[in-house]
């Protein structure tokens, strides 16, 4: 078959390249929509930054000073989770909304943990001071050495392993793995193989990658990321300035996350495992008896002030620069895209 043949037969409404969480999202939203979509991902659907994410839903605690700018379209999408959860599978998709305790390992984390506090007393999400004895009243797991914490009830989690796998069943033949999309403009893509797909929109949701293929200023942030099983060491998130402990239902508990600038390397390191084990040990001394499962490192979408670029570039269509909270972001800007293609107004967010 000659390639214009092939080209007519496979015209789209949308093409979404690329299916981490936020690809998937979008295609999900748009065949919700009603449109014609194929996502096309040149490795494992779900399989990049989406797959190590540890997939908590912190709007106000992941968000780093200086960031304030972010907190309302966090706390936006944060909002919009529980229904996205009905959408998908709310079982399959782990989304539980039972908060995070932020602790301090010793007294230099206790003022810095002030400060978190003043932050959130400025944006209306006040939290009282609980003492070491109330941080173990709450997680009883916690080292005597705990001095104080603080409690963050709106923050939630999903697992973003659970919820790619449940976008790509639901999305069937409209997401195809192993198609790397080599070259694109405004109405095309050519696939490595040379095949060219034709489409109304394209939209580029190629995470770290995304500069490669559209005019944005995206690049890789490097998280390494822990994966343990075993008894309960704590009934919810619980966070230190330096790592982060999350137990799923299913009794694995995830620990992260290291955040370095190293290009697209992704290998993991003696260093990595080691500072997140000491940092979540430090706190939670029964981190040590837990089987270790699984080391990963991914990259992170990274933009020049942490904020995503979900809008319309040059003619394409782009949802990406999601850095640490492209899980809690997904279901907002999937929204954001569908908004766009079907021309409605939408206003961007940087
Ligand atoms: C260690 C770690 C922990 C994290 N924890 C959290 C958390 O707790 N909460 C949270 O909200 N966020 C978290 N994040 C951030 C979150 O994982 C990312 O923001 C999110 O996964 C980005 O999704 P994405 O779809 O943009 O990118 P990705 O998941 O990286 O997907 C992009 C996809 O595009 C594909 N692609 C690229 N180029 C092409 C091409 N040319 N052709 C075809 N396909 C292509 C890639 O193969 C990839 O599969 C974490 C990240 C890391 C690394």
């Amino acid at each position: 078959m000659r390639e214009e043949e092939h080209a007519l037969e496979q015209s789209r409404d949308v093409i979404v390249v690329g299916a981490g969480i936020i690809g998937l999202a979008c295609a999900h939203r748009l065949a919700a929509d009603g449109r014609d979509v194929l996502c096309l991902e040149r490795g494992e659907p779900g399989g990049a930054s989406s797959r190590a994410a540890a997939g908590m839903l912190a709007p106000v605690t992941e968000a780093e000073f200086g960031e304030e700018a972010l907190y309302e379209l966090n706390i936006a999408a944060a909002e919009r989770w529980p229904e996205f959860a009905q959408e998908i599978g709310a079982a399959a998709a782990g989304y539980r909304r039972e908060g995070a305790l932020m602790v301090a390992g010793d007294r230099d984390d206790a003022e810095a943990l002030q400060r978190v506090r003043g932050l959130r007393e400025r944006l209306g999400i006040a939290s009282a001071w609980l003492t070491g004895k109330e941080c173990r009243e709450l997680e009883p797991g916690l080292s005597p050495r705990v001095p104080g914490g603080l409690l963050a009830p709106e923050d939630g989690q999903v697992d973003p392993r659970a919820v790619c796998a449940a976008l790509v069943r639901a999305l069937g033949d409209r997401v195809r793995g192993g198609a790397e999309v080599r070259h694109l403009d405004r109405r095309s893509v050519t696939l490595a193989g040379g095949e060219i797909i034709r489409a109304e929109r394209i939209v580029v949701a190629a995470g770290a990658w995304s500069g490669d293929l559209a005019p944005v200023s995206v690049r890789p942030v490097k998280g390494q990321i822990l994966r343990l099983r075993g008894p309960t060491v704590c009934q919810r998130i619980v966070r230190t300035p330096r790592c982060y402990v999350v137990p799923r239902e299913d009794g694995r508990v995830v620990i992260g996350a290291t955040v370095e600038d190293k290009g697209f390397d992704t290998r993991v390191t003696a260093e990595g495992v080691f500072r997140l084990l000491e940092a979540a040990r430090e706190v939670l001394p029964d981190v040590d008896e837990l089987e270790l499962e699984e080391a990963s490192a991914a990259l992170r979408p990274g933009t020049p002030d942490n904020a995503p670029v979900v809008g319309e570039v040059e003619g394409l269509l782009v949802a990406t620069g999601h850095y640490r909270n492209g899980i809690l972001h997904a279901p907002i800007a999937a929204d954001a895209v569908a908004a766009l293609v079907a021309q409605r107004d939408w206003v961007g967010t940087g």
